[in-house]
């Protein structure tokens, strides 16, 4: 066999081999060289394709980015790269059967680069990586994120925002209502003699009972700006935007009276034998010049006069 034989042979076991899809289209877009990884994803063999219009082939592509590409190879002499970030898998290419059966296309990165062929009109070779294991890691690696985010502000136990989203959701609030001048209001929510229902149920009953009082509390916000977060053991703590001191007194009544209708025993607790809340609240008023820490202090010193009283009620303290 001549030199150029064995050359061609070569080449062409090495264009059946390449990991890549390779198309050469001619200067009227025709099909000139389609290798065996084209073949394999489209079910297409070279001797089925060669010569036919590539949009024939596939229609789907007209008017689209591969088509535009090949334009200004061919016309302009324009090498394109294809980024696989706005249109993931214009080719029909499947992995195998069963990708196909379900519709799952490979994601592909396309070149599309021009050649020049001596004595013919310009090609065109478009070359498809296929990218979809890095398009999964990639996808795979943004949901952990998103999970390790949501765990490091939610609460292990009850699943609401936990002491880290309450401290930095209550300083962006309050420098919001600073700016706007409007009011804000916090309710600090504290469950009554829970040390005695630990004593008597149990811890786990414990738990139990601070996850169904948080998941019914949880319903009770509606604005998406309100934030009710677990403040520490068993007290919870409500930020509640654009809220003056009587529209506060009222959630917090509601808060407590929502409590009682869970109708959690309670045999060692106080009125009823059901598990109550006490609830502190402190209004911050458009023109106050308190801080955050001083909300939060107020609240606090609210929460400790309704345990005084008698708990299972709602007190309220001025914001100094
Ligand atoms: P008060 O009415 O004055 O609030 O009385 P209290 O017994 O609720 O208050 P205290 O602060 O003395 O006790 C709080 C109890 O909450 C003590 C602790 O064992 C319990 N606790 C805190 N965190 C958890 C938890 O995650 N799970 C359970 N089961 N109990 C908890
Ligand atoms: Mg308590
Ligand atoms: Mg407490």
């Amino acid at each position: 066999m001549s030199d150029d034989g064995d050359r061609l042979a070569l080449l062409q076991q090495v264009l059946g081999t390449l990991n890549v899809g390779a198309i050469v289209l001619d200067g009227e877009r025709r099909i000139v060289l389609w290798n065996n990884w084209m073949a394999r994803r489209t079910g297409h063999s070279a001797d089925s394709v060669t010569g036919s219009d590539l949009l024939h082939l596939f229609p789907e592509l007209r008017g689209q980015r591969v088509d535009a590409a090949v334009t200004q190879a061919l016309h302009n002499n324009f090498p394109s790269l294809l980024s696989q970030s706005l249109n993931k898998a214009p080719f029909p290419l499947y992995a195998s059967a069963a990708a196909a059966a379900r519709g799952e296309r490979v994601q592909q990165a396309i070149e599309v680069t021009p050649i020049a062929v001596a004595g013919a009109a310009r090609h065109c070779l478009i070359q498809i990586n296929d990218v979809s294991l890095a398009v999964g890691r990639e996808k795979l690696l943004r949901e952990q994120t998103m999970v390790l985010r949501s765990q490091t502000f939610s609460d292990g136990l009850t699943g609401i925002a936990n002491r880290r989203h309450f401290d930095m959701a209550i300083e962006k609030e309050h420098r919001r209502a600073r700016r706007g001048g409007l009011p804000l209001s916090l309710l600090m929510i504290d469950i009554d003699s829970f040390k005695a229902y630990n004593d008597h149920y149990g811890h786990p009953q414990g738990d139990q009972c601070l996850i169904q009082v948080a998941a019914a509390l949880a319903a009770m916000f509606k604005r998406p700006c309100d934030l009710l977060a677990r403040y520490g053991g068993e007290e919870f703590a409500a930020i509640l935007p654009d809220t003056d001191a009587e529209q506060a007194r009222q959630m917090a009544e509601a808060i407590r009276l929502r409590t009682i209708e869970l109708a959690i025993p309670h045999l060692p607790g106080g009125e009823g034998h059901l598990v109550t809340v006490s609830i502190g609240i402190a209004t911050r008023q458009p023109d106050s010049a308190a801080d955050a820490a001083a909300l939060i202090s107020t609240a606090d010193r609210a929460l400790y006069q309704a345990k005084r009283d008698g708990r299972n009620r709602v007190a309220a303290q001025a914001l100094a």
